[in-house]
């Protein structure tokens, strides 16, 4: 069984790369052979605190949901991205705006440059 990972703690004071590399981590974990729910819960949280921080520090913003105007999508291993507020699935024919997610993703997670 693998350990529980310590969570390392107020993300506003960890650098983006300490960011980058725990939200890796817990997405793997996240994606191991089903956690306890109690652990999933609180992985799930913790890579969501996260993302958040990580967000916030990158000036770009996502693109918007043509249904809803959210700007909030998701995605789960092997799925079609979906918006968070109202549920809508991107097929291929929205290419471009799942690229331009995608895009936005590795924005956040780069931190904004490309040398990091
Ligand atoms: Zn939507």
């Amino acid at each position: 069984m693998a350990q529980e990972a310590t969570f390392k703690g107020d993300v506003s004071e960890l650098s983006h790369s300490e960011l980058r590399s725990e939200h890796q981590e817990l997405s793997e974990q996240l994606l191991e052979s089903s956690p306890a729910a109690h652990r999933r819960e609180k992985l799930h949280d913790r890579v969501t605190v996260i993302w958040r921080e990580l967000k916030s520090r990158v000036d770009e913003t996502p693109p918007e949901c043509p249904d809803c105007d959210a700007q909030h999508w998701t995605q789960n291993p092997g799925d079609a991205k979906r918006c968070s507020e109202c549920g809508k699935h991107l097929s291929m024919d929205e290419i471009e705006l799942v690229e331009t997610i995608e895009n936005y993703w590795e924005t956040v997670l780069s931190g904004g440059t490309t040398n990091d």
